[in-house]
This record gives structure tokens, sequence and C-alpha cells, in this order.
């Protein structure tokens, strides 16, 4: 722990190994397409916009669909109850097929195996749809290669991916119809860059892919925001602007009474065109000197090895930062008291953006909209993802009923009742799920059915019910310890059912 003396001046000086690149950052990304585009005018129902409206899938009529191998990867239900996510191959020849059925299998998973999208991933449906490129990889310089979707790098830096060709993959998302609602562009270069926006655009990066993935389809699923400092997206159910108004997530704080805690931004930079092995680069900024911690934290990308780069603050050797610069910034907290910094912890805490406007998030470091390596959203972000996924799925798959019987052989004097099997298909979670939630996780489904407006309490909680003709209703409320408020009744649903014997 360093103390920074009262309202000096200090000194950050990063300096490149003498054989080190500094690249283009990745998390540049964040400044392209997707938040210029969306941020200035964004609002919870333009945060969807990457999902696909069926006037979207309508304009697309006319353009060429390129052919399309279609694969599952991980599929839960009928894609009109599910949010299908489905990853297009680009720069994928034909022998590299394997190859893409197994980068993008390997995607889905990473983000719904046993981390991040997993408890909701009965709501989707994941699919694989390859069309082969004439050349591979992605192309560079700002030219596409002869590939269907035409992915891209401007320069040859590792930032964004774009692509030439959006009304070819407007046209294949569109020719498969409730099968497609989420497009995610599978660019063949093991390098990592990418996209938000309409379409996800990712690479197979080990290191990167599915860590770009996530973020995106947090910020274009759920209607989230970012939560991590110098950014100006910050809107969405993890961002709280006025401290007059109610805490958005009052009913997941750790204290009842509600408070900011203590932090500043006395420094925030975008340095990386700076940087470079013959000049380091440096900042000098200015110190409250009223906070008991400090935080320097860089973003940096092209970097072989950590070890090619040193940071100084003051003079005092830093270390080698954690991963790869094209950011800086210092941020000061409280002590322990002031600033709680453990896992777990809900309150208000101050995200600083761009031009240093102070919104609050959730929690310290626990949300992927903040901290991109982490594989997790905080619990704001799961609940506004759960009721955001629900607005488009029903917890009622179907209701099916077999044919009208008697148990035994009835007398033409005394027929005995028909009878029919109502069969239930809900949306498998809870006790339905094929694999369990994690164990933190608490969840179950409640069933009640009636006739004519009476409960059967009988048939509480069946999925199976035997019953005589008449007009039945079923109900559903699904709970989850990952919801803790639904204003709009979307863990629940009802359906009716006429059954007639004749
Ligand atoms: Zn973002
Ligand atoms: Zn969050």
């Amino acid at each position: 722990m360093l103390l920074l003396p009262l309202l000096v001046t200090s000194l950050l000086h990063v300096a490149l190994a003498h054989d080190a690149q500094g690249g283009k950052c990745l998390t540049d990304w964040r400044h392209d397409d997707f938040d210029v585009v969306a941020a200035p005018f964004f609002d919870e129902a333009q945060a969807r916009l990457s999902s696909w409206s069926s006037t979207d899938k309508d304009s697309f009529a006319g353009v060429p669909v390129p052919p399309l191998e279609i694969r599952p990867l991980a599929i839960s239900g009928p894609s009109n109850n599910r949010v299908d996510l489905t990853f297009f191959a680009d720069g994928y020849l034909q022998d590299e097929r394997d190859k893409f059925f197994a980068d993008a299998a390997r995607l889905a998973e990473d983000i719904s195996g046993n981390q991040t999208f997993n408890t909701v991933k009965p709501l989707m449906n994941f699919w694989a749809a390859f069309t082969p490129s004439k050349e591979s990889g992605v192309g560079v310089g700002g030219k596409p290669k002869d590939t269907p979707f035409g992915l891209y790098r401007d320069g040859t830096e590792l930032r964004g991916v774009y692509y030439a060709h959006p009304k070819v993959a407007g046209a294949a998302c569109a020719s498969l119809g409730d099968q497609c609602d989420y497009p995610i562009l599978l660019g063949n270069d093991p390098l990592y860059g990418g996209l938000g926006g309409r379409f996800t655009v990712i690479t197979p990066s080990l290191a990167n892919g599915a860590l770009i993935l996530r973020h995106e389809l947090g910020h274009s699923i759920i209607g989230v925001g970012e939560e991590y400092d110098g950014g100006f997206a910050y809107f969405g159910p993890n961002a709280y602007a006025n401290l007059s108004e109610p805490v958005p997530w009052a009913r997941w704080l750790t204290h009842e009474k509600a408070r900011v805690e203590r932090s500043v931004m006395p420094m925030q930079d975008y340095a990386w065109a700076l940087l470079n092995t013959s000049s380091p680069w440096t900042v000098t900024f200015t110190s409250a000197g009223m906070y008991a911690r400090h935080l320097v934290r860089f973003s940096v990308s092209g970097m072989p090895d950590a070890s090619d780069m040193r940071v100084e603050l003051d003079g005092e050797d830093l270390g080698q930062p954690e991963a790869q610069m094209c950011n800086a910034e210092i941020l000061e907290f409280g002590d322990e008291d002031e600033f709680v910094s453990k896992p777990g912890h809900y309150s208000l805490y101050p995200t600083f953006s761009q031009t240093n406007k102070t919104t609050y998030r959730p929690t310290n470091e626990d949300c992927l909209m903040r901290q991109v390596t982490t594989p997790n959203f905080c619990k704001v972000c799961i609940e506004g993802l759960w009721l955001a996924l629900l607005q488009d799925v029903s917890l009622i798959d179907d209701i099916t009923m077999t044919a009208c019987s008697s148990l035994s052989s009835s007398s033409a004097i005394n027929p005995e009742p028909k009878l029919t099997t109502l069969r239930l298909h809900l949306v498998p979670l809870a006790h339905l799920r094929t694999v369990p939630a994690p164990p933190e996780v608490t969840e179950s489904y409640s069933i009640t059915w009636s006739k004519d407006g009476e409960v059967l309490h009988e048939l509480a909680n069946k999925t199976e019910v035997y019953v005589e003709q008449g007009r039945y209703a079923v109900e559903v409320q699904y709970k989850t310890s990952e919801v803790r408020v639904d204003r709009e009744g979307r863990l629940g649903a009802r359906e009716e059912v006429t059954v007639e014997c004749a």
C-alpha cells in the first residue's frame, strides 16, 4: 500500500522493453461501432438492437442467402419459445469445417457450461451455421477476403474486426427464422478482436473470444451498459445516476441503508497510440492525498510478454501489468471501512465516465461488464438477464392431450366418464433441469390447475393430469434466488385448455 501525500503531483511512467511493440488495444473495441453508435441515444429497448425483429427479417428479402449447414450445439427447446444464438462461419475453408464446428461448440460451452449463462441455459439454444469460404482467415488493412460476410481488420492491429457484407449476414440470419435471434459472426483467426452491435463479431481466440462474446451479449441481451470506468454508455439495471431517486438494486444491497463507496479517479488517459520503445509514456496528475488506497489500472495489448513492460509511480516500480497498455487510469479509495472492496458486497460504487461523469454500479469488481476478464455477471445483471430472456420465452412450452378413453369397459346404461391425460411441457428449470443448477441457486416451480375457475388442489404441482372433459387452466410460477423483483410477472405463465370427450 502506498499513501499518496496530500495534494501532490504524481508521475506515472510506462516504459517498454527494447524489443516489445505496444499494440492497439482489445478493449478499444468498446469505443468502436457498438458504443459509439449506440451510446448517446441508448435506452433499454434500443439496447436490444442485436435481436432481430420480424421487420428486420423482411428487409433482407431478395438478398441471396449463402449455403448454411446447421448443427445444434446446445438445444433446450423449440426455437419459437427460446432465445437462439447462432454462430456463422467466416474465413473457414471447406476443409476447415470441422474446426468451425469445434470452435463454435467450445465458445458456446465457454459461456454457458458452468459460468456466465449457465443458470439461464434452459431458456437458450445455441446453433452453428457453416458456410465455406474461398479464402481462409480474416482480412487486414481494411480489405476483406473472399468470404461470405467479409470480416476484416482495419490495419493489422488486434482490435476491431469489421464486416463488409452485413446484408448477407442479415439474410443468412433471417433465413433461419426463429433459429437466429442473436447472430454471431465467427472469424477464423487465432488472434483476438471483435465488435459488438447488431452482429456480434468475434474470433475463436482462446484468450479473448469468449470474453468479448459474453460482454457483448450482456449489452445486447440484457440491455445493460458498462460498469468499467472511462466509457460513456451507462444505462440499464446495473446503472444508477441520481442519488435522490430510489436505488434500482435496493433488494441486492448488502446493507439496507445505501451508501456511496468512497473513491475518486484522479487520472484517466487513452494513451495507446503513444506507446513505443523509443520513448516511454508519462503522465502527471494531482492527487487529493486524502485516500488510503489507490489502484493503477491498464489495459494493454499486442504485448507478447508482460515482462516487456515496466510501470513506475513516482519512481517506484509497480511491477508488471496483469495482462496486456491502451488506457491507463488511477483510482483512489478510502480504507476498507469507507470502500468495501471484497467480492459479493453490493452497494453504490462510483464509476467514472470518459468525461468524468459519475454514475454508480452495484459491486466493486464482480461483473464482467466491468472486468471483461471475469467470467460472470453481477447479481443485478443476472436478474436483468432472467427478466430480459423471459420477455421472449414463456415458461410453458406446450400442453398436449391424449385421446379420450374410459378406464374400464362401461355399459351403455351407466357410462363411465371418459378421461384424457393432459401433459404440461415446461421450460426445463428447477427439478426439470437436465444439468442441476449450482448449489447456491435455489429454485422451484409451482403448478396450479383449475377447472371452471375452481382450483384443483389434488393436482397441485403435477405436470401430468388425468381429467374428464371441461375447461381447464394451468398457472405456473417459477421462483429463483437469482430474481428478487419481478414487476411484470415474467416468472409466471398461464394457459387454458378445453377438453372435449364425445
Ligand atoms: Zn461494453
Ligand atoms: Zn453487472
